[in-house]
């Protein structure tokens, strides 16, 4: 007997019951308007490649009233139902779920918004998004700006989204206002270890840090932090002429050196030790968000995790695809923070990732308006730092990891299993609605092949729903 049932398959399962605050615009609209698959309420999506974690497998998964009921082998379905979309060679996969996003919304959704950014979304396989809590206005830091950005929300998604909060030196040492905001549904805490540059989202410092994961230890979910810290010696360049020529990347390069990073993640341990099992934060989860440094801030972080510290790391695809060197003068789409470093980095982030010491993905999609990415000037140094990306990470995943042949399950855990368990963590965040999600893409019989050729890449995006 192959039928097998979701619960079979605790890929399937955890991403089933991911815990999220969801604000589906209209789920039953969505899923049918929205990739017009099948009138039928009891259908099957066949293929012979179906990502699960027992592999992939030929067969078909199966759908009643917008739900996954179950995942069937092959051989014992085939002939035995009618309705039934079949996909061939076309990898059938889980929803990609990006934990690091902006979207800017409310305040200044002319930078992106929750439309314009959930579609983006829902065009480049992610199905889930956890939205940061800072480049909105206000910073989602308290109950009142949480209910502020899910009125925002509610009406105006078109893939599942959850929130960070913010933990800013205001709230830090407040339990009542942090447990406040968590009893809201955030699904855990956001802080940054240097300016964050929105004014009203203040940096944190190990005191702060240390108080925030206390507090969470309780709930079971995570600190993301960004993790650079500012050298004074250092930041002096960027206020000033960063020595160079401001058009010129590598002047900005200079600016935030791999010691910020590096003298970030020295501090976070300290107090990153608390999660240790029999720890006073015993519970909390410190997660680094958007390594850039795969030198000695890795070495730290693997060192941590192997005395027993509670963390991960994650990296974005554009530290991955791209390097310093091919970066064109006054090109300052290219602009973040931490900064793409050079090609050798970039080599050692691969192997990190591969190896398992990056743990997962994420777009830190961060975008702005025109204006303010200053693309006539040139400026490097006075440009908006934010990479604009949600709709490439996919292909763009996929295209550079061919190099290291990166797997379709590989895919998955980085960009969908191990997400799923950071954003989801032992959480007990009351939720609206549980959905699941898969994602097809079509194009055998490599799946997304070619360098960012887009036009190679055909996907349908479908929402499928837990009972
Ligand atoms: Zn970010």
């Amino acid at each position: 007997m192959d039928l097998l049932h979701w619960k079979l398959f605790p890929l399937l399962a955890l991403l089933a019951s991911f815990l999220f605050f969801f604000y589906i615009q209209d789920s039953s609209k969505s899923s049918q308007s929205g990739c017009s698959l099948f009138p039928h309420s009891h259908y099957w999506i066949a293929s012979k490649r179906i990502v699960t974690p027992q592999g992939i497998i030929s067969g078909a998964v199966e759908i009643k009233g917008g739900s996954i009921v179950s995942i069937v082998k092959n051989k014992d379905w085939s002939g035995k139902f009618k309705q039934v979309v079949d996909y061939g060679n076309a990898v059938v996969m889980p929803g990609l779920i990006d934990v690091h996003a902006h979207l800017d919304d409310p305040g200044r959704a002319e930078w992106e918004g929750f439309p314009s950014g959930t579609k983006a979304a829902a065009a480049g396989g992610i199905t889930t998004l956890i939205d940061m809590p800072l480049n909105n206005f206000p910073s989602t830091v308290s109950t009142e700006t949480l209910k502020l950005k899910i009125e925002a929300a509610e009406k105006s998604i078109y893939v599942d989204v959850g929130f960070w909060g913010g933990l800013v030196p205001e709230n830090a040492f407040n339990a009542t206002a942090l447990e406040a905001l968590l009893d809201a549904g955030v699904h855990g805490l956001k802080s940054f270890m240097c300016p964050s540059g929105i004014n009203d989202f203040p940096m944190t410092d190990a005191r702060h840090i240390k108080a925030g994961l206390s507090v969470l230890a309780k709930y079971k979910r995570p600190l993301l932090v960004h993790s650079e810290i500012q050298s004074v010696v250092e930041s002096h360049l960027e206020t000033e002429d960063g020595g160079g020529d401001p058009r010129s990347y590598s002047t900005y390069l200079k600016t935030r050196p791999p010691s910020w990073e590096e003298a970030a993640v020295r501090e976070l341990l300290t107090v990153t030790k608390d999660t240790r099992s029999g720890g006073p934060a015993e519970g909390a989860h410190l997660h680094v968000v958007h390594l850039s440094d795969a030198s000695s801030s890795l070495d730290l972080i693997k060192e941590a995790k192997r005395r027993g510290d509670s963390i991960t790391v994650e990296t974005c695809p554009h530290y991955l695809a791209f390097s310093a060197e091919e970066i064109p003068d006054g090109d300052t789409r290219f602009k973040c923070a931490p900064p793409i470093r050079d090609a050798a980095n970039k080599e050692k982030l691969w192997n990190a990732l591969m190896e398992g010491d990056i743990d997962m993905l994420s777009s830190d999609h961060s975008p702005t308006v025109p204006e303010l990415k200053l693309l006539n000037d040139g400026n490097f140094l006075k440009a908006w730092g934010g990479i604009s990306s949600i709709q490439f990470v996919l292909p763009v995943t996929w295209s550079y990891g061919q190099k290291y042949g990166i797997t379709l399950e590989q895919l998955v855990s980085w960009w969908s299993e191990r997400p799923a368990k950071l954003a989801g963590q032992h959480s007990k965040v009351k939720f609206l609605k549980l959905s699941f999600y898969i994602c097809i893409s079509i194009n055998p019989p490599s799946p997304f092949s070619g360098a960012l050729r887009m036009n190679n890449l055909e996907m349908t995006t479908t929402l499928f729903r837990e009972p």
